[in-house]
């Protein structure tokens, strides 16, 4: 009883024919006398009828048939009656009349019922992810992930782009993340380290000529896990010899335009258009701005460098911003919301949150009667008011002003469902400061990676001001989502030193631990540059999926467990032994 046919493919063509169709039994139901099974594969759902009258033998086995047993049955394709077609279902114009029934397999009762539309708990469908997986929508996530792979090795193929596997096991050089640890058996209290990307393999292959390299590539990384992180995750690596910056966000952009096409029928307007660091942070809020909405926060220092009003012209003088989101139409934006809008932005860290609301050409809220009349008059300019606005201010450090109504911006847009759910709304963020500084390690470290390269007309700034050098780095965002993040690297050792110098890593450190890459960048390296593309937040998008759990074959909950087969999990006595391991 093998298939002649799967469970997504009979239609009228197929009307009186003899067919085979395998899967599992999705629905069963008793219809006075007739028995009707939704019989379900990967690609669809079949109704196959079993009638005493056709083979009482096949009628009476299928009446103990329950969901999920794993069935062969041989029947004669029928039109379905009139008011039983089912125009929603690719088969809906059949039904497939049973004379041959064999069960393959019994199942237990699932713990639950496979069905996009029962909600399950998190935890018990991650425990049995392979019933989670029967479900309709997510093996859709999974097949369309497998249409991007194929697409993306499609399209660096066809640019002529050569796929090499960098090894897993490496030389462990902490920088940013934690690594994950492999014990060495053979040279105990050694270990190798997981990549937390294959960034130094990727610049070496560009000094051994390979000119370019993509790969589709898990990567580890042991940090304390925010929401929807994993531990290990999958990137389309990429590197370039010989680029700048325009080649590597050409054939990103031009490789997203092909995505967007053939997955989701969009198309990307290239070139994308670009935003510096600066200008994101300071109209958004951030470096990854979701522009499916407008609400532009609007800096008001010209405003009110010269106030009466104190807590304005103090901040102003003191380097701060003071800036401000503008929601109209401002209905429903009670004292009380306004009030809680406030706890929000302090619970974010601002000082307060001050607010005006311009209704009937007059200025009412918190800090109105201490404005003049001017400088209501050029704010009212400045921000090209219309009626019934409501004017959200926050005065406070640079960073604090902008980070704050950045989220706020955000969060009203998410409530006053501003945010267009159909669109896909694309950025380069450049001109990324090439350093930050770290309060806890007290010294700078690489924003992108220490790899990075710094623009060439501020190296000399890098002694003397290296929070003002700006980076080679870019990334891309949709819809508030960094997508890719790359850069130029540094392909002559002296600056790579000096970098490594600026981070304050010692040449011995910087020896130990990169001199492989230090000394390769001696035998001629070519300038080179590069990306990664998060795959996992990728198809997250392009399947719409909430979780990049969704689009994750055997994803690990938020603390890193895998559920299903409870690792991590100890190991035998033999086995530390062997590795000549101690647990503490
Ligand atoms: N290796 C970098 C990362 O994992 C990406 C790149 O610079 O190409 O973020």
């Amino acid at each position: 009883m093998k298939r002649t046919h799967h469970c997504g493919q009979l239609n009228l063509e197929h009307r009186g024919q003899e067919i085979v169709l395998n899967g599992w039994v999705n629905k069963w139901r008793d219809h006075g006398g007739l028995i009707f099974i939704d019989l379900r594969d990967r690609y669809g759902v079949t109704q196959i009828v079993f009638n005493p009258q056709v083979d009482s033998k096949a009628y009476e086995t299928a009446k103990a048939l329950r969901a999920e047993d794993v069935i062969a049955v041989k029947g004669i394709v029928k039109e379905r009656p009139s008011e039983a077609v089912n125009p929603k279902m690719s088969t809906g114009a059949i039904e497939l009349y049973v004379h041959e029934l064999e069960i393959l397999n019994k199942a237990k009762t699932t713990p639950f019922e496979i069905n996009d539309l029962v909600e399950v708990s998190e935890e018990l469908r991650l425990k049995y992810r392979y019933l989670d997986l029967r479900r309709q929508k997510l093996q859709q996530n999974l097949i369309t992930r497998s249409h991007v792979c194929k697409l993306v090795s499609d399209f660096f193929h066809s640019h002529d782009f050569v796929e090499i596997e960098t090894p897993f096991l490496m030389k462990s050089t902490p920088e940013g993340a934690r690594d994950f640890l492999v014990p060495s058996r053979n040279f105990p209290g050694r270990f190798y380290a997981l990549p937390q990307s294959p960034q130094t393999y990727k610049q070496l292959l560009m000094i051994a000529g390979f000119d370019k390299y993509f790969q589709i590539v898990k990567c580890f990384r042991d940090e304390d896990l925010r929401k929807d992180r994993q531990p290990e995750f999958t990137q389309i690596d990429v590197e370039m010899s010989f680029v700048d910056e325009e080649d590597v966000i050409d054939i990103s952009s031009r490789l997203i335009k092909q995505l967007f096409k053939n997955i989701v029928g969009f198309d990307v307007a290239l070139p994308i258009k670009r935003l510096s660091f600066q200008e994101a942070f300071e109209t958004y809020g951030n470096d990854k701005p979701d522009l499916r909405f407008e609400m532009p926060i609007v800096t008001l220092n010209e405003v009110f460098h010269d106030s009466d009003f104190n807590v304005f012209r103090s901040v102003i003088e003191n380097e701060g911003r003071v800036a401000s989101v503008v929601v109209q139409p401002a209905d429903g934006f009670s004292r009380k919301k306004i009030d809680k809008l406030t706890d929000r932005a302090k619970s974010l860290g601002a000082k307060g949150l001050a607010y005006l609301i311009y209704s009937g050409g007059e200025f009412k809220g918190s800090v109105a009667k201490f404005l003049s009349e001017n400088e209501l008059k050029t704010l009212s300019s400045k921000l090209a008011l219309r009626e019934n606005s409501l004017i959200l201010i926050v005065a406070d450090k640079y960073d604090v002003a902008y980070s704050v109504l950045g989220q706020l911006r955000l969060e009203i847009a998410q409530e006053l469902n501003l945010i267009k759910a159909d669109r896909y709304e694309f950025v380069w963020i450049v001109d990324f400061p090439l350093l930050e500084f770290s309060k806890e390690e007290n010294r700078y470290v690489a924003r992108h990676h220490p790899f990075t390269s710094p623009k060439a007309d501020q190296i000399s700034l890098l002694e003397e001001h290296p929070e003002k050098v700006l980076a080679r780095a870019y990334d891309l965002v949709v819809n508030g989502n960094e997508i890719a993040g790359g850069s130029i690297r540094n392909h002559r050792r002296d600056l790579q030193s000096k970098m490594f110098e600026i981070l304050k890593i010692s040449k011995k450190e910087a020896e130990a631990k990169f001199g492989f890459l230090l000394n390769a960048l001696e035998y001629g390296a070519p300038p080179h540059g590069g990306i990664a593309f998060g795959l996992d937040r990728l198809v997250m998008i392009l399947t719409g999926a909430e979780s990049i759990r969704d689009v994750i074959a055997f994803p690990k909950t938020s603390s890193a467990l895998s559920l299903m087969d409870g690792a991590p999990s100890e190991v035998s006595e033999e086995q530390l032994a062997e590795l000549k391991l101690k647990i503490g």
